[in-house]
C-alpha cells in the first residue's frame, strides 16, 4: 500500500479490508477475521445484509436527503414511533442525530435549555462517572471521565463533576449493599458540596463500554441515582449509545434495572454500521417546555434525513422480525460460560463481566491483589494483536484512571449463531494460550 494521507491514531499499519459477510471480514490478502466486536460495537446485525441493502436502495430511489425544516419524512416518523414504543411510551419525543457524540451533546443541551426555559439558569453543570466515555465533541468530552482524552482540552471543554461509580470487581463487600451505599453517600456529598441547584443532569452509561470494560451498574445503585436526581431536581440522562438497540438483550439496557431516565442517547447499533444514525429520546414535558420557549436551539444538517431513518427502521424491523433479542440472551449465556471457563484457566484473567452480548475481560498482573499490569507493558494491545493473528477482532482499552487496567470487549454482532460463538471462543482461547506463554 502507498503511504496513506489518512491520519488517526498512531499504531501499526492496518490490513486493507476487502469485503465482509455475516460475522466475518476478509482483507485484501484473503485473510479472514471473525468480527468479535462488531467494528466499534456498531455492526450489530453483521455485515452484508440484503434486507438492509434493499431498504436503503428503495429509499435512495425515492429520495436520499431532505432537510428537517422543509419536509416531514415517513421513515423518520416511523422510526421515532418505533423507538418510543421500545420505551413503552415512557420517553415520548425523539430528536435524530448522526452519531453518539451528537446524541450525548444534544441531550446535554436539551437538559440545559429546559432549565433555562423553566427560569432556573443556574442549573448549568453536569455530573458524570470516572471512568466513562461519552463522546468526542467538546460537550460530550466535558462529561467524559477518561484522562488521556480529556487532558488536552480540559480548560476549554464544559467540565463536569466527576464521581466514582460502583466497582463490583475491586470491592468484595457488595453482597450486603455496603459498597453501593458508600458510593451513593460519596456522590451525594460531592453534589451537596458543588451545590445541588447548580446541577442540570446526571449522565451515565448503564453498562460501561470501552472506558470500563463493560462494568455493570446495578439496580440499587441506579435506583439511588434516580432518587438523588429527583431529590435534587436534576435530570437523569442515560448514555445508551453503545448499550441501546438490543446490545444487552433488551431494547435499552435501563430496562434490566427498573429505572427510567428523563433523557436517553443512542446511536451505534441504530444504523448498525450501514449508515450513521443516532437519537435522543426525551420525556415529553421536557421537549414541550423547550419548544414553548422558542424551540430547541440546536441542530445538525444530516439529522433525521430519509436515508438515515430508512436504514434505522430496517434495522429495528429486522431485530423484531428475527427475534434477535432472544438470540442475544441465548448467545450471551453461551459467551459468558465460555469466558468464565477461560477465566478459570488463565490466572491473569481477573474479571469477566457483562450483559447480553456486551462482555468485558479484565487482565491483571496478580489475581489475588487484582493489581493491573504495568502500563508500559501495553498488554491490552498485545492481546489484540494475538487475537487478530488468530483471526479474531476484539475491542481493547486501557483505563488510566487508577481504577481498572487492561481490558478488552467481546461484542459480536447480535445475530451471531451458536457455531460462530463457539468459533469466537476457540480463536480467543488460542490467542490467550499464546499470551499465557508471554506472561512472566
Ligand atoms: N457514548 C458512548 C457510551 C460510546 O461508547 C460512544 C462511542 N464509543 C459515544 C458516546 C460516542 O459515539 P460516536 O463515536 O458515534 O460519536
Amino acid at each position: 500500500m502507498d503511504p496513506s494521507p489518512l491520519f488517526y491514531q498512531a499504531g501499526p499499519a492496518l490490513p486493507e479490508v476487502s469485503h465482509a459477510k455475516g460475522v466475518y471480514l476478509w482483507d485484501e490478502t484473503g485473510r479472514q477475521y471473525l468480527d468479535g466486536c462488531s467494528g466499534a460495537i456498531s455492526c450489530n446485525l453483521g455485515h452484508g445484509r440484503n434486507d438492509i441493502r434493499e431498504a436503503m436502495l428503495a429509499q435512495l430511489d425515492r429520495v436520499a436527503f431532505t432537510y428537517r425544516t422543509q419536509f416531514e419524512n415517513a421513515p423518520a416518523v416511523a422510526l421515532a414511533k418505533a423507538l418510543v414504543g421500545f420505551t413503552q411510551q415512557q420517553l415520548e419525543k425523539v430528536f435524530f442525530v448522526s452519531s453518539g457524540s451528537e446524541a450525548v451533546e444534544s441531550a446535554l443541551k436539551l437538559a440545559r435549555q429546559y432549565f433555562v426555559a423553566r427560569g432556573e439558569p443556574q442549573r448549568r453543570r453536569f455530573v458524570s462517572l470516572r471512568p466513562s466515555y461519552h463522546g468526542s465533541t467538546l460537550g460530550a468530552l466535558g462529561v467524559t471521565g477518561y484522562q488521556p482524552l480529556e487532558a488536552p482540552f480540559r480548560d476549554i471543554a464544559i467540565g463536569s463533576l466527576k464521581v466514582a461509580g460502583p466497582d463490583f470487581y475491586r470491592h468484595d463487600d457488595t453482597d450486603d449493599g455496603r459498597h453501593v451505599a458508600r458510593v451513593l453517600a460519596d456522590t451525594r456529598a460531592a453534589i451537596e458540596a458543588a451545590g445541588p441547584d447548580t446541577i442540570a443532569a446526571f449522565v451515565l452509561e448503564p453498562v460501561g463500554g470501552a472506558s470500563t470494560g463493560a462494568r455493570k451498574l446495578d439496580r440499587s445503585y441506579l435506583a439511588g441515582i434516580r432518587a438523588l436526581c429527583d431529590e435534587f431536581g436534576c435530570l437523569l440522562i442515560l448514555d445508551e449509545v453503545l448499550t441501546g438497540i438490543g446490545r444487552t438483550g433488551t431494547w435499552f439496557a435501563y430496562q434490566h434495572y427498573g429505572v427510567t431516565p428523563d433523557l436517553l442517547s443512542t446511536a451505534k447499533g441504530l444504523g448498525a454500521g450501514y449508515y450513521p444514525v443516532g437519537a435522543v429520546l426525551s420525556r415529553a414535558d421536557i421537549v414541550e417546555t423547550v419548544m414553548a420557549s422558542g424551540g430547541f436551539q440546536h441542530g445538525h444538517t444530516y439529522a433525521g434525513n430519509p436515508l438515515a431513518c430508512a436504514t434505522g427502521l430496517a434495522v429495528v424491523e429486522a431485530i423484531e422480525r428475527e427475534k434477535i433479542l432472544d438470540n442475544v440472551a441465548a448467545r450471551g449465556r453461551q459467551l459468558a460460560a465460555g469466558l468464565e471457563a477461560l477465566k478459570a484457566r488463565f490466572p491473569w484473567v481477573g474479571d469477566v463481566r457483562g450483559l447480553g452480548l456486551l462482555w468485558g475481560v479484565e487482565l491483571v498482573a496478580d489475581a489475588a491483589s487484582k493489581a493491573p499490569f504495568p502500563a508500559e507493558q501495553n498488554r491490552f494491545a498485545r492481546i489484540t494483536v494475538l487475537a487478530r493473528e488468530e483471526g479474531l477482532l476484539i475491542y481493547p482499552r486501557r483505563t488510566l484512571d487508577g481504577i481498572a487496567g487492561d481490558h478488552f470487549l467481546i461484542t459480536p454482532p447480535l445475530t451471531i449463531d451458536a457455531a460462530d460463538t463457539a468459533e469466537l471462543l476457540t480463536r480467543l482461547e488460542r490467542a490467550m494460550q499464546r499470551f499465557d506463554r508471554e506472561v512472566p
